[in-house]
Order: structure tokens, then C-alpha cells, then sequence
């Protein structure tokens, strides 16, 4: 009877172990290390010492004999592929292979805190450093662990991307490893920078208007009737020394990313799919006035907003 074929997608071939360089290579392998299942990856002796003293020390102990192996063995508590992963870490002719954060955890907490490899940390928060963007909290808790700061702040500043302090927000399962004091200061950082981000919606003092009239921006000197002035509910609007009758449709924008600022400090105001962004873009193409240069206006304003939000936030101090 023949087997079925595989499905679609599926993986047809998968790796086995021991695979180069970790076979019998006769001259060059003279010891074996035997895996939790039971696979042998014969390696040099010399390169292990080199790495690790715990490996180090691992073989001046006497070793269980194993007379159907030609070399000792040392039997250690990593399944194939894990040995696998942590060896391609270092040994000469590899290179690592790790597909996902979890694997790179599990073989960071094997290489520093097992075998105590600490010349490995640079290397290390390099590889963790591909995750920061995607997965923050997870890196800011691997860096909180092992007292990174420097890691720690870059997880800490991309978390200024998420709408970290929203209360329908499942727990990840991470933070079950820090203390609560320890996330508080994530949140408060959070907190005082989302505080400093939508001020810059408030205290408009860091508005400079481009020198030439040209380039005034429309939607403070618009006076046409059909486009609707902002009734500030806070008083005159103040740019530049002077009060001015802001249009509303650019408000609104203002206001609104102001709000979201205040959940998500790094917010990108100048995301041009956001559904304020677009709405801003059509309402200001209502009006004559202000759809002559909106596009090239609202580019170099935004570009300001940006990079005073970036400012701000940089003031913000941040540390473990
Ligand atoms: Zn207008």
C-alpha cells in the first residue's frame, strides 16, 4: 500500500540531525555530544573549551564509557534541533537558523545563562534587535531580564507605537516574567510621552510659518465663506504671535490625531492612509482656496509635526 501524498504546502524534506558540519568528520571531530533524543553531533573539543567554561569544565570530568563510540560522549539536556541551533551560533562554517523569536530566546537563554557565554551578548542583542519593531514587549522583557538597557530602550520607544496602556488589551504572556514594578516604568514612560506628544497639539509655539507667501500655509489665512472657520473651544488659536481663524477641516485633523497621540505617543501623522489624513485631504479639496497647495502644504507641515513629536519624546528619560 502507498503512502498518501503530501498536502499541499506541506514540508516535504525536513532537516535531520547530526547535519554538517556536526558529523563524523575523521581528523577534525573528537568528541560526541548526545542529545535529550538521542542524536549524536561530533564536535571539536577545542572550539567548545574555547567558547564556554562551563564546557569547559564539562570535559576534565570523567565521562561515562561508551564502547561502541570511538570518541567520549557527553550527554547533554537540549533535544537535536535545540543543539542544533545554539551550536550554529557560534561554531566556525554556520550560520544561525532561527525562524522565530521564541527560538532565539530559548538558544539566547542556553548560550548566556547555561553555558555562560557572555563574549556572546553583543552578538545577541544584535539578533534580538531584528524583533524590536515587531514584537517590543517580548524584547523589553528579555532586556529587563538580563540588565540591557540599551535594549530595553529601543523596545521601550517602539512600545510608543502601540496603544500600550488600553484597557481591552490581552496580557502578554511575557510580563509574567518581570516585576510589576518594573512594567510600571514602561507604562509611565508611555504615559509621559503620549502626555508631551499630544501637547503639540496644544501649545502651538513651535510653529514656524514658512517665510515665503507663497508658502503660507492656506488653512491660516483662508478666508473663504463656504470653508468653515474652528470655533476653538479653548480661546484664539495663536501661531506665529498672532491669532488666527484656523480652518476647521484642518482642526479636526489636528485635534483628532491629537487624541490619538495621547494613546499612541508615536503615532505617524503622516501615515497617508489613516482615515483622518484622507478626510482632511477631501475636505480641504472642498474649497478653492485651500485645495490649491494642500498637498504640498500639509507635506511640509506634517513634516515638522513629526519631527517636534520626535523631540518631545526624546526629552521624555527612560531606564530600567
Ligand atoms: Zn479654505
Amino acid at each position: 500500500m502507498s503512502s498518501p501524498p503530501p498536502e499541499a504546502n506541506e514540508p516535504i524534506q525536513r532537516v535531520s540531525f547530526p547535519a554538517f558540519p556536526f558529523v563524523n568528520t575523521p581528523g577534525q571531530t573528537d568528541i560526541i555530544l548526545r542529545t535529550s533524543d538521542g542524536v549524536d553531533f561530533y564536535v571539536q573539543l577545542a572550539i567548545l573549551s574555547l567558547v564556554s567554561p562551563v564546557f569547559e569544565t564539562m570535559f576534565t570530568l570523567p565521562q561515562a564509557e561508551d564502547p561502541s563510540q570511538i570518541y567520549p560522549v557527553i550527554d547533554v539536556q537540549e533535544t537535536s534541533p535545540v543543539l542544533d541551533r545554539v551550536l550554529r551560533f557560534f561554531y566556525p562554517c554556520t550560520q544561525l537558523t532561527v525562524d522565530s523569536l521564541d527560538e532565539l530566546k530559548e538558544v539566547i537563554e542556553i548560550l548566556i545563562t547555561k553555558y555562560d557565554m557572555q563574549w556572546l551578548i553583543p552578538s545577541v542583542k544584535k539578533h534580538l534587535e531584528r524583533y524590536v519593531a515587531s514584537d517590543p514587549i517580548t524584547v523589553y522583557v528579555f532586556a529587563y531580564m538580563h540588565g540591557w538597557e540599551d535594549l530595553g530602550r529601543a523596545a521601550a520607544k517602539e512600545t510608543l507605537k502601540l496603544p500600550l496602556r488600553a484597557s481591552d488589551d490581552d496580557t502578554p504572556e511575557m510580563l509574567t516574567l518581570i516585576p510589576a514594578d518594573a512594567y510600571h516604568k514602561l507604562l509611565r514612560y508611555h504615559y509621559r510621552c503620549s502626555v508631551a506628544a499630544r501637547q503639540t497639539t496644544t501649545d502651538l509655539s513651535w510653529i514656524s510659518l514658512p517665510q515665503a507667501s507663497t508658502a503660507a500655509y492656506r488653512w491660516f489665512d483662508c478666508r473663504q465663506s463656504s470653508c468653515t472657520a474652528y470655533n476653538s473651544p479653548r480661546g484664539p488659536i495663536v501661531v506665529a504671535s498672532k491669532a488666527r481663524l484656523v480652518r476647521h477641516w484642518f482642526m479636526e485633523y489636528f485635534v483628532g490625531m491629537g487624541d490619538i497621540l495621547a494613546s499612541t505617543p508615536a503615532a505617524d501623522v503622516r501615515d497617508p492612509a489613516h482615515p483622518l489624513f484622507i478626510r482632511k485631504i477631501d475636505k480641504a479639496n472642498e474649497c478653492d482656496y485651500c485645495r490649491d497647495r494642500v498637498s504640498n502644504h500639509l507635506g511640509h507641515f506634517t513634516g515638522l509635526w513629526a519631527a517636534r513629536i520626535q523631540t518631545v519624546i526624546q526629552e521624555i528619560e527612560w531606564k530600567f
